[in-house]
């Protein structure tokens, strides 16, 4: 097995609340993996922590090897190490075909204008992509007339964009319909098996991540507390009681 993410004894405190625990874990590459736990258990936290956001106080993150507890976001992203919906970041005055354009891991420092993200290349792509999620027929739209469930699948054609080595999802199926969410899933195990995208997903919706996911992590209080196949961790009585606790 190839660990392409090693999280290993990673501890992160906000003042007086530890909001992660030495927690240690692998996500093997070509995997889609999942992350559960109550409200407050330190997932998101965790995430923040291995793409960057905030700096750890313990521990140690290896992505392909390389540690990356002391990179910034946008060297990380460079990588192939991308999070999303953490919030949805599309403009919704640019069309969907627009926002694919100009989606690139330094976004965030809006290095990149419209201009000079055009290239026949990337228009290609762009049209590929929202083929995939099924937005094709509205490229030419403006993002923000489309409803949040079909933001969220553009969001989703917009990290690929980046051509990620692996993503990370936080609670991708968090307010959208249960129609859209069977279709969400299935782009996200496509995008594994086609793309061989590496995914680890943060998800309350118990279905959802139990279909989707080859592996789970759960946390409670901050601190890993069981991990295993769903059907594992699912009936596990330290899970049931995390969850039946909080
Ligand atoms: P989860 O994603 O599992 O709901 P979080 O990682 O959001 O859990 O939160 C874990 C704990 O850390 C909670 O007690 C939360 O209140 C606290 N926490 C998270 N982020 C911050 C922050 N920026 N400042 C202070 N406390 C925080």
């Amino acid at each position: 097995m190839t660990a392409i993410l090693k999280v290993a004894g990673v501890s992160k405190a906000f003042g007086g609340v530890q909001a992660n625990r030495n927690v240690s874990l692998e996500v093997e590459a070509g995997r889609i993996v999942g992350l559960i736990g109550p409200n407050g258990s330190g997932k998101t936290t965790l995430f923040s922590s291995i793409v960057g956001y905030h700096p750890i106080d313990e521990g140690s993150i290896r992505f392909e090897g390389q540690e990356i507890s002391r990179l910034r976001v946008v060297d990380i992203a460079r990588l192939g190490l991308i999070r999303t919906f953490q919030q949805t970041r599309i403009y919704g005055g640019m069309t969907c075909v627009e926002n694919m354009l100009i989606s690139s891991s330094q976004r965030d420092a809006r290095l990149l204008d419209l201009f000079q993200a055009r290239s026949p290349e990337r228009e290609e792509r762009a049209g590929d992509l929202l083929d995939f999620v099924g937005l094709y027929p509205k490229r030419k739209l403006e993002a923000g007339s489309l409803s949040f469930g079909q933001q969220k699948l553009l969001e989703f054609a917009m990290a690929l964009m980046n051509q990620p080595k692996m993503l990370m999802l936080d609670e991708p199926t968090a307010g959208i319909n249960p129609t859209l969410i069977n279709g969400l899933i299935d782009r996200l195990k496509r995008a594994n098996e086609q793309f061989g995208i590496t995914l680890f997903v943060i998800e309350h919706n118990m279905r959802v991540i139990m279909n989707l996911a080859e592996h789970i992590y759960c946390l409670a209080h901050g601190e890993l507390l069981a991990d295993g196949r769903p059907e594992e961790v699912q009936n596990d009585p330290r899970v049931l009681d995390a969850y039946l606790g909080a």
